[in-house]
């Protein structure tokens, strides 16, 4: 995994996704080197840049341009522009621009989680994943709710992670702020 420091950031784009959290998302991916993965949200590109190490082609989409200039500072940075294409634009209005592919990563949504869910699920491959990352209590039952409307089975786990900070007296134990990764499979 990239470490969080190593990521340009910007104060009003949200991101990177912690390191731990980013590990777990790519288990739950599944993701391999054929995979063609579509990101919603990419935000600071935390996990645009996981994903672009390991799948054949991520299209990385966001509404806000700032988003997209700081992943691509990102990109850029750690030479990896190569299999990502960025694009400006909106979930889910913006599926009908994008092939079809494996993997449907959710990081933002603003609302439209259940449009994103059901026209996403249309163009998802056979055997393909949707994983949604939910700060929001409304957007883990979001999330849980449209994957079942579709026909889907979610894993659920909300993960809690505490780093630990050297202090002068000791290891301090920083909690960070709890992320549900929800995930289901297409059959
Ligand atoms: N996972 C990212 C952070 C995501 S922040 C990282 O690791 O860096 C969520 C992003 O989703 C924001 O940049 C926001 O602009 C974007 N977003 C929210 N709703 C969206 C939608 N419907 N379509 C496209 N982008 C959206």
């Amino acid at each position: 995994m990239i470490s969080d420091e190593d990521f340009i950031k910007d104060p009003k784009v949200p991101g990177p996704t912690k390191e731990e959290i980013r590990c777990l998302v790519m288990c739950k991916s599944e993701v391999s080197k054929d995979d063609i993965v579509v990101e919603v949200g990419c935000g600071t590109g935390g996990l645009t840049l996981e994903f672009a190490r390991l799948a054949e082609k991520v299209y990385a989409v966001d509404k806000n341009p700032k988003a997209l200039k700081i992943t691509n500072m990102n990109l850029e940075k750690h030479k990896m522009q190569d299999n990502v294409q960025l694009i400006q634009g909106s979930a889910p209005q913006v599926f009908n621009e994008l092939p079809s592919f494996n993997i449907l990563m959710v990081g933002g949504s603003s609302g439209e989680l259940s449009p994103i869910i059901e026209n996403g699920y249309k163009k998802l491959n056979p055997n393909g994943k949707i994983i949604v990352t939910a700060i929001l209590l409304e957007t883990r039952l979001e999330a849980i709710l449209n994957m079942q409307k579709v026909g889907l089975k979610p894993d659920i786990i909300d993960v809690h992670i505490s780093k630990g900070k050297i202090i002068k007296r000791g290891t301090m134990m920083e909690g960070r702020n709890p992320v549900a990764i929800i995930s289901a499979k297409k059959i």
